[in-house]
């Protein structure tokens, strides 16, 4: 085994940290418009169908890029296209924001075995390469007690049973093989070994973007996030911020709250408060308590009201209730590597 610490083989998936968010405001895409005035004939000249450039009725063709205005022909919307811009645009930036700011549906995973919320990506749970659960530190915890109480030491998966890999061959080997029935998460996984040049496999950024690509394919939202650090960093591609940005949307918005946290950031450092706040918040009902942080922070800067600071708690403190368990807590102070509330 590697001397490093692995964070994410048999362990939580990790989390690929940059820095120097601040210097890329001027990133933030430039389509997404404040102005919330919405042109009032959109939904009008869309339901009734009439051509928005000479008023016929019985208009069908769609302008493909808002979906909001219907015209006669392409010669009709060739015609209305210089008069249409400014509104499309604006247009087109609402409904970037509506699925921007949804919140995504599959956030929230329950432990299989015990059937409770599982804490935050990154603390408190583990993938099992074995059969690609995710499984709560607590019931981790709870089967090494049944397993090792005084006996010689065996290490079970706690879902399937099946011994946890005892070399850097086996880690990679089990990996490869969830690899073949599509496991997003084991794609994800070995794209970060790549990265990091963990267990027996050399750095290769190349190969860790490769395979990041294939888990985002497969739709991992951490793959996504990676892929953007890969942009930003220029780590195996050439450094792009624009693209970063591009992905760390998707990222956040599959429910990556890293990627989530680092859309507030921007938002933030570009002084759009409302923003901002809502990133955070998103980020900090699937636990990301640097979010949490980020709001206090702009509380203190008199930036954040009371009542959003008051909202924040709650949501943070609902998060807790629902991951909060005594065998998880038994578990956390056994061992750090079991600690889920940081
Ligand atoms: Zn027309
Ligand atoms: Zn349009
Ligand atoms: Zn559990
Ligand atoms: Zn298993």
């Amino acid at each position: 085994m590697s001397d490093k610490k692995c964070t994410s083989c048999e362990n939580k998936l990790e989390h690929t940290k940059t820095d120097d968010t601040s210097s890329i405001n001027d990133n933030i895409d430039q389509n997404i418009v404040q102005d919330n005035n919405t042109d009032n004939n959109f939904s009008l000249e869309a339901s009734v169908e009439i051509c928005a450039n000479c008023g016929k009725e019985d208009a069908k063709n769609i302008c493909n890029k808002c979906k909001s205005v219907k015209y006669c022909n392409a010669a009709c919307k060739k015609r209305h296209r210089s008069k249409h811009k400014k509104a499309c645009d604006r247009r087109v930036a609402e409904l970037h924001d509506i699925e921007l700011f949804k919140q995504p549906s599959q956030l929230i995973d329950d432990c299989p075995i015990c059937f409770l919320r599982l804490p935050f990506l990154g603390t408190g749970r583990r993938y099992q390469s074995c059969c690609g659960k995710v499984i709560c530190c607590g019931c981790i915890f709870a089967m090494d007690k049944v397993y090792n109480r005084g006996k010689k030491k065996v290490d079970l998966c706690p879902f399937c049973r099946t011994p946890t890999p005892r070399s850097d061959d086996d880690i990679v080997r089990r990996l490869h093989k969830r690899m073949e029935v599509d496991d997003e998460k084991a794609v994800t996984l070995i794209g970060n070994h790549y990265s990091h040049g963990m267990h027996g496999l050399s750095r290769d950024y190349a190969k860790a973007l490769e395979l990041w690509h294939q888990a985002a394919e497969l739709g991992s939202a951490e793959a996504y996030f990676s892929i953007g650090n890969a942009y930003y960093n220029g780590r195996g591609v050439e450094m792009d911020k624009k693209k970063a940005f591009h992905y760390w949307v998707i990222a956040a918005m599959k429910g990556c709250s890293y990627a989530r946290c680092r859309l507030g950031i921007f938002d933030d450092n570009a002084g759009n408060m409302e923003r901002a706040i809502k990133h955070y918040m998103i980020a900090l009902e699937c636990g990301y308590n640097d979010s949490l942080n980020k709001i206090k922070q702009l509380y203190s800067n008199g930036k954040v009201t009371k009542n959003e600071y008051t909202q924040a708690l709650r949501t943070y403190q609902k998060y807790l209730s629902e991951v909060r368990s005594s065998q998880r807590d038994e578990a956390a102070v056994y061992s750090e590597t079991y600690k889920y509330i940081e």
